[in-house]
Formats: structure tokens, sequence, C-alpha cells
């Protein structure tokens, strides 16, 4: 019997949902080809809806939230993987129905799971986690479209959170001219530190929804809010301008009409990093850990252990998130 310590989150008598540091025995938790002992985790919009009981997030309860974790193999039967090896895991049912990695240990199958690349520490690539693989995700797939850093100027919504962030620091690190969206003026200077060129005021995109088109000023965008912005965002994106969506915190659904394809040729790049076949998930972390290494990436990140996530947690929710969250387990 090892018992180890995670959070876990349940609902109380009321049915409001509270998350608690419990102890949790190994033999516990789901069936899997790897144990893990977790070392660190990181804090995503997602697991903010699975601790506060979202249920297209996360359907049984007491669950341990955490899509992403980063550690080291225990116990192994998959025979890619041995003892020692440090690994990376985010995403697939990790976190949303799998006792996630806000627990010193997971256990799940071998498919999931990639090396460590060489280039990256196990705390740095939970500094970037889930968000980081998105942001360069996206990027990824606008640069597959065709956008370069000479076209002109990249909008980025949700700047400061854990996605956005990431944007604007690796677009300005491969030389786009970068333009940062907030609903926090008083971020302006963090934003402009990870390159950003021109902090754009949420609010500002947020007129004009009854607009047929906006001025052209974007040559392509990275989107993680949706909503109504993601509609005034593809209105106002150039001429053969891509926009790459990944997000919902304004809203899942949005208007939309078909002139900024028809008129503009402007295309929609959806993104997804969860179910993505593993074999792209790591070429993207091998590019995060060479071509694509990001500077600085610990002026990104605050740092918690269990005890202070709850209160992370409500931050994320209330979309109060500046960069990211590096959970610790110690
Ligand atoms: P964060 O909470 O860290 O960042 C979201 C940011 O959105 C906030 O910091 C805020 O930035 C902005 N925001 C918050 N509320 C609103 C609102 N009501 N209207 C407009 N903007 C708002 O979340 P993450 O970075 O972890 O995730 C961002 C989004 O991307 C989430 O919707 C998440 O579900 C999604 N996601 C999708 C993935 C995929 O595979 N497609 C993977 C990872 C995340 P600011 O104040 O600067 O405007």
């Amino acid at each position: 019997m090892t018992n180890f310590t995670a959070l876990q989150a349940a609902p109380d008598t009321h049915g409001k949902f509270t998350a608690q540091v419990v102890q949790r025995d190994v033999a516990d938790l789901p069936a899997g080809e790897l144990l893990i002992r977790v070392r660190y985790s990181s804090l995503n919009y997602k697991d903010a809806l699975s601790a506060s009981g979202q249920r297209a997030v996360s359907k049984h309860y007491p669950h341990t939230p955490g899509i992403d974790a980063a550690g080291v193999v225990e116990h192994s039967s998959a025979a890619e993987f041995a003892e020692g090896d440090e690994v990376i895991v985010t995403g697939y049912d990790l976190g949303m129905n799998t006792a996630g990695g806000f627990g010193q240990y997971i256990r799940v199958p071998a498919s999931w799971a990639i090396k460590r690349p060489q280039g990256l520490s196990l705390r740095e690539s939970m500094i970037l986690g889930t968000a980081g693989l998105t942001a360069a995700l996206c990027v990824d797939k606008l640069e597959r479209a065709g956008v370069q850093p000479q076209d002109g100027p990249v909008l980025v919504t949700g700047a400061t959170g854990g996605v956005g962030s990431i944007a604007v620091l690796l677009l300005s690190t491969l030389g786009y001219q970068v333009s940062a969206a907030t609903g926090k003026a008083q971020q302006a200077d963090m934003l402009t530190r990870l390159g950003a060129s021109q902090v754009v005021p949420r609010l500002e995109l947020q007129s004009g929804t009854e607009r047929p088109l906006l001025r052209e000023q974007w040559n392509a965008a990275v989107d993680t809010v949706g909503g109504d912005i993601l509609f005034n965002v593809l209105k106002a994106t150039r001429y053969g301008g891509s926009v790459a969506c990944c997000g919902l915190t304004a809203g899942v659904e949005f208007q939309a009409s078909v002139l900024p394809f028809i008129l503009r040729g402007v295309n929609l790049l959806g993104v997804d990093s969860v179910e993505l076949p593993l074999v792209v998930k790591a070429s993207m972390w091998d590019k995060l850990s060479l071509q694509w290494k990001l500077p600085n990436l610990q002026a990104l990140a605050s740092e918690v252990g269990l005890e202070e996530l709850p209160a992370a947690i409500e931050r994320i929710l209330q979309g109060e998130q500046v960069g990211r969250v590096l959970v610790r387990l110690d």
C-alpha cells in the first residue's frame, strides 16, 4: 500500500464543489501500464472547470483534476518505458475522468506519455504545460497556412492568460509584431515585457458586432477566448489572413457571417491539443525544446503547492489569471 497526497474535488451536502487536500492510495488509481510519480503539474482553465463540477469536463466525483503531469516512471509494463524515465503526460483523459496531475501519483496508458525532450526540464515542461502546447499548435497552424513575420501584425486575445501569454512570448521570439488584447489594462507592462508592441483593450474587440466587416488590422490572430470577440477578430483580419481558434472563455457560441471568408479569403483554423495523436504532440514538444525554446520561461510562472491551489483555481475562474501557475508535487 502506498499512500500519496492529492487535491480532490467533490460536492458538499448543498451541491457546492470544493477542493481539498486528501490522502489517497495508489491501489485506487485506474489501470494503466505506467505508474508515474508526478513532480510538477500546472493549472489550466479546464482544471478549474473540472474542480468546480462542470460535468462536460468531469462526470464522476470525488475526483482529482490536473490535465498536465510531468514526472518519473516508477513502474512500467510497457516495453517502450523503463523505471526512472522522465515523462510528460498532457490531455487525453488525464484529469477529466482519470485521476490527474494534482496528485503525487498517476497511472495511465503508455500511449498517453512522451519521454521528456532533452532540451526541457520537467519543471520547464510544466510551466509550458497544455497552455504552451496549445499556443505552439496555434502558431504552427498559422505558419502552415502561410503566415510569416514579415506579413504584418498578429493579434493574441486573452493575452495575459496561460495560452495567451505563451503565444505572445512565442510569436515575439519568432520575430512577429504582436498586438496583445486584454481585459487587464494594469498588465500592459507585463505584455510589453513578453514582446507585445501594441496592447489592445478587450472592450475594443467587443464593439462593432453589428457591422458586417471591420477595418483590416491584423494579418493573423491566436484567439483564446471565442464568443463574439472571435467574430470581430475575423472581421478585422486582413485579406488572406488566418485566425487560429482554441478557446472559449468569452463564450462557446459566436455569431458569424460568411463575409470575412468570401470577401477577404480569411481562414478560420481550429486547434485541439487534447486528442491530438501522440506523435504530433511529441513533435511539438521537441520543437518547444529546441528551435522554439522560449527565453525566460520562469518569469511567466507563479508556483503553488496543493494547499494553495484552490485559491488559484478561484482566480482562473474569475478570469484573473496572469501567466502560468506551476503546481509542485513535493
Ligand atoms: P486562462 O484563464 O489562463 O486565460 C484566459 C484569459 O481569457 C484570461 O486570462 C483573460 O485574459 C481572458 N478572459 C477571461 N474571461 C474573459 C471573458 N469573459 N471575455 C473575454 N476574455 C476573457 O485560461 P487558459 O489560458 O488555460 O485557456 C484559455 C482558453 O483556451 C480556455 O477557454 C481553454 O479552455 C482553452 N484551451 C483550449 C485548448 C485546446 O486544446 N483547444 C487547450 C488549452 C486551453 P485577459 O484578461 O488578458 O483578456
